[in-house]
C-alpha cells in the first residue's frame, strides 16, 4: 500500500519548489493523518510540525471546533459563487475582519490565496490612480529579499534573485530598494509622480530567511508614502494572525495601510482563502455609473469559499475564546531565552525572531564569515536530519527555519528546540 503510494506519486505528480530529479531518489514522505502539532505518515509514524504545514496552521491540526464548524456548514452548502450572489459566512467574516484589522481598513475582497492576494492589491492600486486621473502611476517600490508570492504580478514585485531572476523578461518593471530611509525617501522625492504604490512586508521578511527591519523603519516608511500621497500595501499573509506575537504585525509600529493582504493563517491551516482588505477612500474611487467602467474587473471560481469562510471565521474564535495571543507571549519569551544558546554553536551565524518566526543562518566559519555553498544543501541536510528524530522542518536556503502552531505546548517546544540544536551539529 504504502510503497505503491510511493509509485503513483512518483508517477504523476510534480511538487512546488522541489527538484523533482532528487524527490524521485528519495523516498518521500506521505502524511495521512494529524493531531494538534503532530502528524502522520502511512507507516504510523508520528513528526512535530515545526513549521505549521508551511506557516499556515494556527491551533494545531484538527481542531474540534474548526472541524465542526465545517461539517455544519458542508450541511448547508459547500460552495455558491460569489459573482452577483452573497452568503452569510463570507459577510460575518468581513466584519470581523474589519473588526481587528488596522484602523481605517473597511473593505474586503475576497481571493484564494496570498499570492492573488498581492495581485488584487496592485491591481486596485494601478486602476485607482487611473480613476483619480493620475495615469501616470503605475510603479511599484518594493524591497530587496522580498517575497509577495509566486504568480506574474507579485513575481514582479519579488526581491529575492533564485525565485525570481528567471523571470523578469515576463515582469513590470518597479525600483527594488534596500531598508534605507534615505534612499526610499530619495526614489519618493524624484518619482513619486509615476508611483503607485510601496508594498512590504511588516517587521519581517519570511522567504528571505527571516530578515528584521531595523526598528522604526517600517513606521517611517509608511509616513513617507503618506507624504508623498503613494498607496502603502502591507503584505500580511505571513505575519497575519498572530505569528509575530501580535495580531497582524502592523500593530508592532502603530501602522495604518492602505492595503493589507491576508492569506495563509487566515482559516487556521484548514482551506485555501484570502482577503484583500481597504480603505473606504480607495474603495470610493471604483464607485461611478455602469458605463464610466470603474468596476473592479477581478474574480476568481472560489473566491470567498463559504467553508473556508467559516473556518476563518471559527479560527477568530477561538482566538478570542483561548485567549491565544495571551497564551502566546510565555511561549515567545522561552522561545527567545532558549535560542541564545544557538548563537553560541560553531556554526550558527545568527539567529533572527520575532514573536514565532524564526530563522537560524547556518555559516561554515563564523570568523571568516564563510558560507555554506548552494551545492553543500546545508539546511535541506539538517532538516533531513532532523525528519530522522521526527520533527518536520523546511529550511530556507542556509536558514533553519522555526515557525510552530500558535498552539504548541512548552513541552512540544522544548522538543522542537532541542531536536533542531541536535540536528544542527550532527550536519555541521
Ligand atoms: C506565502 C506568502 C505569499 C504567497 O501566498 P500563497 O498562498 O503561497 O500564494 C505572499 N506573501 C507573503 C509575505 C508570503 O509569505
Amino acid at each position: 500500500m504504502s510503497k505503491n503510494l510511493e509509485l503513483l506519486d512518483k508517477k504523476y505528480i510534480w511538487h512546488p519548489f522541489t527538484q523533482m530529479y532528487d524527490w524521485l531518489k528519495e523516498e518521500p514522505l506521505i502524511i495521512k493523518e494529524a493531531k494538534g502539532s503532530y502528524l502522520k505518515d502511512i507507516k504510523g509514524r508520528w513528526y512535530l510540525d515545526g513549521v505549521s504545514s508551511l506557516w499556515v496552521n494556527v491551533h494545531g491540526h484538527r481542531k474540534k471546533e474548526i472541524d465542526s464548524a465545517i461539517k455544519k456548514q458542508l450541511s448547508k452548502v459547500a460552495h455558491s459563487t460569489f459573482f452577483g450572489l452573497s452568503h452569510k459566512p463570507a459577510i460575518e467574516l468581513a466584519g470581523r475582519l474589519v473588526n481587528i484589522a488596522p484602523g481605517g481598513l473597511s473593505k474586503v475582497f475576497y481571493s484564494d490565496n496570498g499570492s492573488t492576494s498581492v495581485e488584487v492589491a496592485l491591481k486596485i492600486c494601478f486602476q485607482y490612480w487611473r480613476q483619480k486621473d493620475k495615469k501616470e502611476k503605475t510603479k511599484f517600490i518594493y524591497f530587496k529579499n522580498s517575497y509577495h508570492g509566486d504568480t506574474i504580478g507579485s513575481v514582479s514585485v519579488g526581491g529575492i534573485g533564485l525565485f525570481h531572476g528567471l523571470y523578469r523578461p515576463l515582469l513590470f518593471k518597479g525600483y527594488c530598494l534596500p531598508f534605507s530611509i534615505a534612499r526610499v525617501k530619495n526614489v519618493l522625492e524624484k518619482h513619486h509622480r509615476e508611483i503607485a504604490g510601496l508594498i512590504v512586508e511588516p517587521m519581517i521578511q519570511g522567504a528571505a530567511g527571516m530578515l528584521l527591519m531595523p526598528k522604526g523603519f517600517f513606521k517611517k516608511i509608511r509616513d513617507l508614502c503618506l507624504r508623498y500621497n503613494v498607496l502603502f500595501i502591507a503584505d500580511e499573509v505571513a505575519t497575519g494572525f498572530g505569528r509575530t506575537g501580535k495580531m497582524f504585525a502592523c500593530e508592532h509600529e502603530g501602522v495604518r495601510p492602505d492595503i493589507l493582504c491576508l492569506g495563509k493563517g487566515i482559516t487556521a491551516g484548514y482551506l485555501p482563502l484570502a482577503a484583500t482588505l481597504t480603505t473606504g477612500k480607495v474603495y470610493s474611487a471604483f464607485l461611478g455609473e455602469y458605463k464610466d467602467k470603474k468596476a473592479f474587473f477581478h474574480g476568481h471560481s472560489y473566491t470567498a469559499n463559504p467553508l473556508a469562510c467559516v473556518a476563518a471565521i471559527e479560527n477568530l474564535n477561538l482566538f478570542e475564546r483561548e485567549k491565544t495571543l495571551k497564551k502566546l507571549q510565555p511561549k515567545i519569551s522561552f522561545l527567545k531565552k532558549e535560542l541564545k544558546a544557538f548563537e553560541a554553536l560553531e556554526h550558527v551565524k545568527e539567529v533572527r525572531q520575532l514573536g514565532f518566526m524564526v530563522g537560524i543562518e547556518l555559516v561554515k566559519d563564523k570568523a571568516g564569515n564563510e558560507p555554506y555553498l548552494w551545492e553543500e544543501k546545508i539546511g535541506i541536510r539538517v532538516i533531513k536530519e532532523a525528519r530522522k528524530k521526527r520533527v518536520i522542518l523546511r529550511p530556507l536556503g542556509n536558514v533553519i527555519v522555526l515557525m510552530p502552531p500558535l498552539s504548541i505546548s512548552s513541552f512540544e517546544l522544548k522538543l522542537l528546540l532541542e531536536i533542531t540544536r541536535q540536528s544542527i551539529l550532527s550536519v555541521t
